[in-house]
């Protein structure tokens, strides 16, 4: 080796150790499911100690003025940001809830009842073969509040090696922006 063809191995070795030592102390890992690469999601799983959040949504009109994704869209970005604070996995879109009622509204997708839940068994089921044993079901949509429930209690029927708890306190009694009326409902 030339001293000049020395000097440059001595460089790329630094640059590569100091690659890894950083990577090692600050990884820095996504909390959204999809935007990790799969030998980074065995480290997510083990960071977040099993946890992983499944907010759940849905498509309906939400009157003429906010978007037909707005209970998915909220649900994700507290879930999101609350990952972020307390490391866990956050699951991909899942907008396949209730909404039997809202059908005939534009833009409103509704499942049976019947794919309802066996979807989001196998959703569950999932989550758990890829190492979520806590999974936290996040909703953002008031038609769900039936279902969930529902779905939670009945995990009973038969064994898993998961469980499933759930978070359906869609208005805080503290906290976000202030209120207009007391009376603040659907699409406000
Ligand atoms: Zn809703």
């Amino acid at each position: 080796m030339t001293r000049i063809s020395k000097m440059k191995f001595f460089s790329a070795f630094l640059i590569l150790t100091t690659v890894q030592v950083a990577h090692a102390q600050n990884p820095k890992l996504s909390v959204h499911w999809e935007e990790l690469t799969g030998p980074d999601f065995v480290t997510a799983i083990h960071q977040a100690q099993n946890t992983c959040i499944l907010p759940i949504g849905i498509m309906e009109k939400h009157s003429p003025h906010l978007p037909i994704g707005s209970d998915l869209i909220n649900a994700r970005y507290a879930a999101i940001h609350a990952a972020q604070q307390n490391y866990a996995v956050v699951f991909p879109e899942y907008y396949f809830g209730q909404i039997s009622e809202a059908r005939h509204e534009p833009g409103t997708v509704s499942y049976s009842r019947d794919l309802q839940l066996a979807l989001l068994q196998a959703t569950t089921d999932e989550m758990s073969r890829n190492g979520c044993k806590k999974i936290l079901i996040v909703n953002g949509h008031g038609g769900n509040t039936s279902l969930l429930p529902y779905f939670a209690q009945s995990q009973l029927d038969k064994p898993h090696d998961y469980v499933v708890y759930l978070f359906s306190q869609r208005t805080p009694a503290s906290g976000g922006p202030k209120k207009k009326s007391t009376n603040d409902q659907h699409a406000g």
